[in-house]
């Protein structure tokens, strides 16, 4: 059977030139990149072209960009490693903002961050996981040390207002974090666009590998590491570094391609039944990303009967004891626990066009009306 995949938002397949340029570096290039031998030296110089590749990309200086086993990783090093920066600098700014439909890896550092003393305030989200700068300005004071806010959520693909945010972050002279895994490949915009401080990226979300990640840190921002034993990435992310991941992420992102919104469009025109589209204007969200509520139907069901038809989509809910949680993207938009139950995404990505997602639109109807009538009968 011929398998749909629509879940380009969880990860995506490797580009053909980046598993040619990460060849070498899997069998006859095996150096250390801190040995200072020839293997070491082509290693590192490896390295620093892929460092290149993304300075350019996101229009900063070469020596800003750490590389991280992942996006989680980068993001991780941005929000604690602010935080043990400020204890131990003695800079007395003991709050954190974080958007409210952020990503696991930026919510679960709330624990961690609450042990080192402290205060983390949620900043809400409209219907469709949107912050508005008002709210974001309300939350602001002189005790705000970081804010971090998603350019685009990785559920509903809405691109956040966050070249409106920096400013007001800026007044009250805090730092500024966006967790952009999800819009880096997708939409060309620089650090200095969005005027960032940190920003973190990966490699498997743009036809690079697993296990490769950046975090741009602007020159001037310090932050402690939170990996030690090691003097890599500038002494603030110890380890080893993956070279072939990393040679493959600066491959991928020379190969960006910034995508179009032809296959979802067309997925949302021809798709008939009982569906709810969770964004109503799809003018600020992601081009390959469609999100849709199954009223009364549940992701889970359709997710099961959709595999079994051959098409991979996701819901952005965890599943735990083998059935589907609430997703709290969608909770923190302000729908209830069993609408936050309902949804399912669909992610368009290369070499899907208006046909693809027509032929989706077909298979998704025709999963909720056989449970539907399934249910009838
Ligand atoms: N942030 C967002 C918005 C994501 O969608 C993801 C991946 O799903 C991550 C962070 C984590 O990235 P990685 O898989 O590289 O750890």
């Amino acid at each position: 059977m011929m398998r749909l995949y629509l879940d380009h938002a969880a990860t995506t397949p490797l580009d053909q030139n980046v598993v040619e340029a990460m060849q070498p570096w899997l069998h006859a290039e095996f150096g250390n990149p801190s040995s200072l031998h020839a293997e070491g030296r082509r290693a590192r110089q490896a390295i620093d072209e892929a460092r290149e590749a993304l300075s350019t990309r996101l229009g900063c200086l070469f020596g800003e960009v750490l590389f991280t086993s992942s996006g989680t990783e980068a993001a991780n090093m941005a929000i604690l490693g602010s935080a043990l920066e400020a204890l131990k600098t003695g800079n007395p700014r003991r709050k954190v903002l974080l958007g409210s439909a952020e990503h696991h890896c930026v919510l679960h550092t709330i624990p961690i961050l609450q042990t080192l003393g402290f205060e983390v305030e949620l900043i809400p989200v409209d219907r469709e996981s949107t912050v508005d700068p008002n709210s974001l300005r309300a939350l602001l004071d002189s005790r705000v040390l970081l804010v971090s806010l998603m350019h685009a959520n990785n559920e509903l693909g809405t691109i956040q207002p966050i070249a409106s945010c920096s400013p007001i972050i800026k007044e009250h002279g805090a730092l500024f974090h966006t967790d952009a895994v999800q819009t880096f490949g997708a939409m060309g915009a620089t650090v200095d666009e969005l005027g960032v401080d940190m920003m973190s990226v990966s490699a498997h979300k743009i036809y690079g590998p697993k296990g490769a990640g950046a975090l741009y840190v602007r020159s001037g921002v310090k932050i402690t590491p939170i990996s030690v034993g090691g003097g890599q990435e500038r002494d603030v992310r110890a380890g080893t570094e993956n070279v072939a991941g990393i040679v493959g992420f600066g491959e991928a992102v020379r190969r960006i391609v910034l995508p179009s919104s032809t296959a979802r469009d067309s997925f949302y025109h021809h798709l008939r039944g009982p569906w709810q589209r969770t964004v109503a204007n799809t003018t600020h969200t992601l081009p390959g990303h469609a999100h849709i509520r199954f009223p009364g139907i549940g992701a889970e069901s359709m997710l099961i009967r959709l595999d079994r038809m051959g098409l991979s989509a996701s819901s952005g809910a965890a599943c735990s004891s083998g059935s589907l949680e609430a997703s709290h993207v969608l909770t923190a938009c302000g729908f209830t626990e069993s609408e936050a139950r309902e949804g399912l995404r669909f992610t368009f990505g290369r070499g899907q066009d208006a046909e693809t997602g027509r032929l989706a639109a077909e298979i998704v109807s025709q999963a909720a009306e056989e449970i539907l009538s399934g249910r009838r009968g």
